[in-house]
């Protein structure tokens, strides 16, 4: 072997001083070809209220709060007054209802341009989450004087009211 040979077989094998730099450039030309959402866009993991409300924005939809409810114009029909309620439950699901025409939840999610699916929440609890939130709010309710548990019962009242049908 000549020296020569040697010299270059050694500097092959010793780690280049440029592989970080080669790596990133290699990142880089990916990116630029494939896109950078291409291969790392996550499922869209986002609250399904998020989303509902996002695609009535997109659409001119104007939503309407009452309390822990929303109202705004059906998405399932043609609609001219808001008609369609919806809000969310404590498991982060979008619950709703069509109060005019009692359209499914397949057509105002064809409407909205979402799946029903996306009305559901992606995070699921588990048994003793549940139960531990369940505890909570329990014990809380608990500590309220009379006063305020009267005044419990008549929110109670109203939400059974006006709670979407369902
Ligand atoms: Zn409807």
């Amino acid at each position: 072997m000549s020296p020569r040979t040697t010299r270059a077989s050694r500097t092959s094998t010793a780690p280049s001083p440029w592989a970080d730099e080669l790596a990133e450039a290699a990142e880089a030309t990916r990116a630029q070809l494939v896109g950078p959402s291409f291969s790392s866009r996550p499922t869209d993991t986002r609250p399904p209220l998020e989303k509902v409300f996002e695609k009535l924005e997109a659409r001119g939809f104007e939503v309407e709060t009452e309390g822990a409810e929303y109202k705004a114009r059906c998405p399932g029909h043609k609609d001219a007054n808001p008609s369609w309620v919806f809000r969310e439950d404590e498991n982060g699901n979008v619950l709703s209802c069509c109060r005019s025409h009692g359209c499914s939840i397949e057509s105002v999610a064809a409407g909205l341009g979402l799946r029903v699916r996306d009305f559901f929440s992606t995070e699921k609890k588990t048994p003793a989450q549940k139960k531990a939130a369940k505890a909570t709010s329990a014990k809380a309710q608990a500590a309220r004087d009379s006063a305020a548990a009267q005044a419990a019962n008549e929110a109670a009242r109203i939400w059974e009211r006006a709670k979407p049908c369902k």
